[in-house]
């Protein structure tokens, strides 16, 4: 049993005078993110009872902008594409600034390995979150908008129960057969159960802002995702519908540490460091808060228990670079609810469904990690902009960038040559690229950060 202040019940509590009223659900699901939403809706879909809670009230603000190709069919399965499509930007392309030759290097979608589909959108998450929402209640699921959860009790024979606040402030009661945690970065189970660990290989913080009037790319880059290293990590633009960029700077908490004025003008001053995208600012106006965030990269010791599962970044979040963020949330969803359905229909056998769930995320985690984790080396830089297509190498990492993990097209082995020859780049330049991993160790081991955010006149989202 666990309460609110994250801790064991302790022995000798006095029992409660009265009884309170349960309502049943086969299934309660904590969030309305993109996790939460899939997952509910696949339930839903298969004949379950579903319950989903969402603290806020859509549409709200969340950062995770840019959807990968892989994702597409998902949401089409959702029946939310069409939807999708009309709030998007298409993207069909992921772009690295090489200030080596002066120039994007490009990875178009078409040219991965299966280039089906070759694109995907860019969208604002208040819209794209509050779509999968409203089609998780059209699913069937009993959606609960402005109810935070606030404790759960997972060891009764057969039940989960939970109670949920709701908009007024009333406690409420209620009682599912199995529970999915889908609360994103608020780690609702992990935090509780203990089972949250700190990533001990990467560590970054993030600053970011929403642009009207920046300079688009031409043509079919128009929706492309453009990212440029710069001194103390990497930025990202993503090109919204109605003349919006969103901006990022992805940094070592170090960087974001040494702020000593707001953090607008902090974002400004960050953005001011790399010449690009100071330059396709340059007559562009800030239309957002500008958020900092701290120290992203964790993940749950497990995500399963006999009655219960974690989705999305609720059980791990590593870091944003190949925006694989809500692709894991859906994909871990779909996955995660036949897990859920199975454990539901044979219960004598759910831990063996829910094995089989967490082996396969953890391995599609495990490969993208070691790229995310030397992304701003400079062996890794060099391959990025330089990319050669020997045996295919190239259309794989083009593969990797489109999501294309979870599927049959057979990336891993050229994956394995990738990896070969980043060694042989590090061999070959052992001096520089001793010293860059032992900035990055320094960096990893660095001080914590915590998230902050800065109101500044007028707001897109
Ligand atoms: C700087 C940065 C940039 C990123 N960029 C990208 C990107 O470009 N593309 C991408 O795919 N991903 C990106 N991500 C990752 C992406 O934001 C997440 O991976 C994604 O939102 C995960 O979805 P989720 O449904 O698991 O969690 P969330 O989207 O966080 O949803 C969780 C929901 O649970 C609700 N909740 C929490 N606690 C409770 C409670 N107790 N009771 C009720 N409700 C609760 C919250 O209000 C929230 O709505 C980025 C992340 C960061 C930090």
């Amino acid at each position: 049993m666990f309460t609110e202040d994250h801790g064991p019940v302790p022995a000798g509590r006095p029992a409660q005078a009265a009884a309170p009223h349960l309502t049943n659900f086969d299934v309660a699901v904590i969030g309305g993110g993109p996790a939460g939403s899939a997952v509910a809706t696949r339930l839903a879909d298969k004949g379950w009872t579903v319950v989903q809670f969402e603290k806020d009230r859509h549409p709200r603000f969340h950062i995770g902008e840019s959807l990968l190709p892989r994702t597409l069919p998902l949401l089409e399965q959702l029946g939310v594409l069409d939807d999708v499509a009309r709030i998007g930007v298409t993207k069909h392309a992921a772009e690295f600034w090489s200030s080596e030759h002066g120039r994007f290097v490009e990875f178009p979608f078409a040219e991965a390995l299966d280039p089906n589909p070759p694109y995907a959108f860019q969208v604002r998450r208040s819209e794209f979150d509050e779509l999968l929402l409203r089609n998780s209640a059209a699913h069937g699921v009993a959606v609960k908008e402005g109810w935070r959860v606030e404790s759960v009790e997972l060891d009764a024979p057969d039940s989960c129960r939970l109670v949920a606040r709701d908009p007024s402030g009333q406690a409420t009661h209620w009682q599912s057969r199995f529970l999915v945690d889908a609360t994103g970065r608020d780690t609702f189970l992990a935090t509780r159960l203990a089972t949250k660990t700190r990533n001990k290989q990467h560590n970054s913080a993030a600053i970011f802002g929403h642009f009207r009037g920046a300079q688009r790319r031409e043509g079919r880059a128009e929706g492309n995702i453009s990212i440029y290293w710069f001194e103390h990590g990497w930025f990202w633009m993503i090109p919204l519908r109605d003349d919006i960029m969103s901006v990022g700077a992805v940094c070592w908490p170090y960087y974001l540490k040494s702020r000593r004025v707001p953090v607008d003008e902090f974002f400004l001053s960050t953005i001011a460091l790399q010449p690009q995208v100071q330059a396709r600012l340059a007559k562009a106006e800030l239309v957002s808060d500008v958020t900092a965030t701290g120290n992203y990269s964790y993940q749950s010791t497990g995500m399963y228990g006999r009655n219960y599962l974690m989705v999305g970044d609720a059980f791990a979040f590593i870091d944003p670079v190949f925006s694989t963020g809500v692709h894991f949330a859906l994909s871990g969803a779909f996955a995660g609810a036949d897990a859920v359905d199975a454990a539901l229909r044979e219960p004598a056998r759910a831990t063996a469904h829910l094995a089989a769930h967490q082996r396969r995320l953890k391995r599609g985690l495990k490969t993208f990690s070691w790229f995310i984790y030397r992304i701003t080396t400079p062996a890794m830089r060099h391959l990025v902009t330089n990319p050669r297509n020997m045996f295919r190498i190239r259309d794989a990492m083009v593969s990797l960038l489109a999501g294309d993990l979870f599927g049959k097209t057979s990336i891993h082995a050229r994956l394995s040559l990738f990896r070969v020859i980043y060694y042989l780049h590090v061999l070959a330049a052992p001096r520089v690229n001793l010293a860059a991993y032992r900035q990055r160790r320094r960096n990893v081991d660095g001080p914590e950060l915590r998230a902050e955010s800065a109101t500044h006149a007028g707001d897109s989202r």
